[in-house]
C-alpha cells in the first residue's frame, strides 16, 4: 500500500501569480514523479470542488500540437477554474502517452503517421500498453487539499472510477470537450470508440456543415 500522506520533505507551496490570475501553486513528491496542483480561491474543506487531473503531455501542453487535445483541455481547465472563482488543477508527471514515456510516444507517433495506425493500435504493435496511468498521486493530493468532493472535468470514465476507488468523492462528471479539428479527429474517434471516453463533439465535427456550432468547455 502507498502511504496515504505526503511529508514536509515532499510538499512545497507558494503563490504563483499566471496570466489569469493567481492560484497557490502545491508541488508534490510522489513515487518517484514530481506533480503539482494549481489551486484558486477557496477550495478545502468544500464540496463540489471544480477539479481538473491533467496527465502531462509536453507536446500538446507547451508546443501545442494538434494531434491530440490535451493542450486545449488544459487551457480550457484553467479557463474555467479562474471564470467559477475557485477550482483545482492536478498535473500528473510521468503521464506521457498514457504512461508509456515521452520516448516511446513519438514512436507510436511514427507508426501513426507512417502508417495510418491508431492511437490503441501504435501502441500495442510497439508491445507497449495502451494506458497504465496511476491517479492514485492525484487522489493523494486532493486528500492533502482536504477537499470534501469534486466535480471533475473529464470525458474518461475510468478517471472518475480511479479516483473513486482511491478515496475520493466525485459528485459530478463536467464534460470537457474540446474542439477536434483535422490533426486530431483519428485521435479523438479512437478514444471514443475503442477507450470509451465519452466525444459527442466527434459526430458534430464529423458531420456538421458548420463547425463552428460546436459545443465546448468554455
Ligand atoms: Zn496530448
Amino acid at each position: 500500500m502507498r502511504e496515504e500522506t505526503f511529508s514536509d520533505d515532499d510538499v512545497a507551496e507558494s503563490d504563483l501569480v499566471t496570466r489569469r490570475g493567481t492560484f497557490r501553486a502545491v508541488a508534490f513528491r510522489a513515487d518517484g514523479h514530481e506533480h503539482m496542483a494549481l489551486v484558486h480561491g477557496r477550495t478545502a474543506m468544500r464540496e463540489d470542488v471544480l477539479v481538473r487531473v491533467h496527465s502531462e503531455c509536453m507536446t500538446g501542453d507547451i508546443f501545442g500540437a494538434m494531434r491530440c487535445e490535451c493542450g486545449d483541455q488544459l487551457d480550457a481547465a484553467l479557463d474555467r477554474i479562474v471564470a467559477e472563482g475557485s477550482g483545482i488543477l492536478v498535473y500528473l508527471r510521468g503521464h506521457e502517452g498514457r504512461g508509456i514515456g515521452l520516448v516511446a510516444k513519438v514512436r507510436t507517433h511514427v507508426l501513426q503517421d507512417e502508417q495510418g495506425m491508431d492511437t490503441l493500435d501504435s501502441a500495442t504493435t510497439l508491445g507497449l500498453p495502451v494506458d497504465i496511468r496511476d491517479y492514485s498521486p492525484a487522489a493523494r493530493i486532493l486528500k492533502h487539499l482536504r477537499v470534501g468532493s469534486v466535480r471533475l472535468m473529464s470525458n474518461n470514465p475510468d478517471k472518475i472510477e480511479a479516483l473513486e476507488r482511491n478515496g475520493i468523492a466525485v459528485s459530478a462528471r463536467v464534460p470537457h470537450l474540446a474542439r477536434p479539428n483535422p490533426h486530431n479527429i483519428g485521435y479523438l474517434t479512437a478514444k471514443r470508440d475503442r477507450l470509451g471516453h465519452d466525444l459527442p463533439q466527434v459526430d458534430v465535427f464529423t458531420s456538421a456543415d458548420q463547425p463552428t456550432d460546436l459545443p465546448t468547455a468554455r
